[in-house]
């Protein structure tokens, strides 16, 4: 059944109560839903109705179109000067010993083995740390774009501007023009947390407000470049903490546009001072991806992060609005493994990638950081799979 005849079939169902009807239409007229009628589908929305929605909206948008890139992380250090209760990753700098420190030729080295590799794109983001600061950025983008034009630089979030601008004593505007000169291209959406200071206050103190989280990206985009937002859930907040994030997100895209894509990150308990605090179970992950779907009705993209959520649950993920499992990563990034998520070893090949998205009926695109199109590898056979000969027929006993 085509996803706009599931919508008709919904929206037919005598059972269905007159607001989540109201919704059902909107959707299926392109139209905004509300604050109230978001808060309305956390509270009461069924999986199985939110993913009519959502998998309505991200095939009118993509069809079976499902992106993904060749990436590889940095994280220059796990030391912090900041505590937010939730991070499993950092050192405290009375631990410094514990965690690892990059250089900038260190960097340099790890840009430099992957020279061989088809990436497109470096993702930097770590601690905050003096030592790394416009000088120290500055330097190392324009290194990186001097050893290797086309890999596009996508790195550092508002958590690291606030501090690095605060300390070089430049405003935001100031500070962003140095980094889109010195060769930063795109930022990824990290920091965002929850915005609402209620909750912010507790779990992130002391790092950049959720209003200057705003502002950068605002910055960013007014200078002609595209950003990432996402929020992280199923911790401490409630439902209308995840609201206001979304709304304030929806007014920022509706000002700038320059926002591509969303990404749910999913809060987990290992190592870290919210080891109390239960997760999310996979419905309500499945929940709270589709109503996000639902919600930014002016986001291109709604991106799972595989390393993070688990191989199976981003196979799900893609009938409840996602349409980008970001990259193959090569176990290069440790934020989430040491956090206790379902990948400890995020590595995935392209074709393991490849497979993964068609084993669910959809179509896998190599994508480039700005969503250019590499490759449609719907058709592309990989010798490994040629060799594949089927499964051996074992006799059938017969009585
Ligand atoms: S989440 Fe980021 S800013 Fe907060 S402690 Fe961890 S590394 Fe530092």
């Amino acid at each position: 059944m085509s996803t706009i005849n599931r919508m008709e079939t919904l929206l037919e169902d005598p059972g269905l109560d007159t607001a989540m009807r109201d919704i059902a239409l909107k959707v299926y007229n392109e139209e905004r839903i509300t604050e109230e009628e978001g808060l309305l589908l956390f509270e009461r929305g069924e999986l199985g109705y939110l993913g009519t929605l959502a998998n309505h909206i991200r095939e009118k948008k993509h069809g079976d179109r499902t992106y993904f890139n060749r990436n590889f992380h940095i994280e220059p250090t796990n030391v912090c000067l900041y505590t937010c209760t939730f991070c499993s990753y950092s050192r405290l700098i009375k631990k410094r010993e514990e965690g690892w420190e990059y250089s900038l030729e260190d960097i340099m080295d790890i840009v430099r083995k992957y020279d061989d590799q088809p990436v497109t794109e470096v993702h930097i983001v770590g601690g905050v740390l003096p030592q790394y600061d416009i000088e120290f950025y500055s330097e190392l983008f324009s290194k990186i774009r001097a050893h290797r034009p086309e890999l596009h630089v996508k790195a550092l979030t508002p958590v690291e501007f606030h501090y690095i601008f605060k300390k070089g004593k430049v405003t935001y505007e100031e500070g962003m023009k140095m980094m889109k000169e010195a060769g930063l291209q795109s930022i990824p959406g990290g920091g965002a947390e929850i915005f609402h200071p209620e909750i912010r206050d507790q779990i992130a103190g002391g790092k950049c407000s959720g209003e200057q989280w705003l502002q950068i990206h605002e910055i960013w985009h007014n200078l002609g470049c595209r950003s990432n937002a996402t929020m992280l859930y199923g911790h401490i907040e409630q439902f209308h903490h995840r609201i206001h994030h979304l709304e304030q997100l929806r007014q920022l895209q509706d000002r700038t546009g320059g926002f591509q894509t969303f990404i749910p990150l999913k809060f987990r308990n290992k190592d870290n001072q919210m080891s109390h605090v239960p997760e999310s179970t996979t419905i309500e992950d499945l929940r709270n991806y589709a109503i996000s779907r639902i919600y930014l009705d002016n986001f291109d993209h709604l991106k799972a992060y595989w390393p993070m959520i688990g191989r199976h649950t981003t196979q799900l993920l893609l009938a409840f609005g996602v349409d980008d499992i970001d990259g193959t990563i090569d176990d290069t990034t440790k934020i989430y493994s040491m956090a206790g998520s379902e990948e400890q070893n995020p590595a995935m090949s392209t074709r393991e990638l490849v497979n993964l998205i068609r084993n669910v009926g959809r179509e896998p695109i190599e994508r480039d950081t700005l969503y250019g199109v590499i490759k449609n590898f719907k058709d592309h056979q990989f010798e490994e799979d040629q060799q594949f000969k089927g499964y051996v027929s074992l006799p059938v006993v017969k009585n």
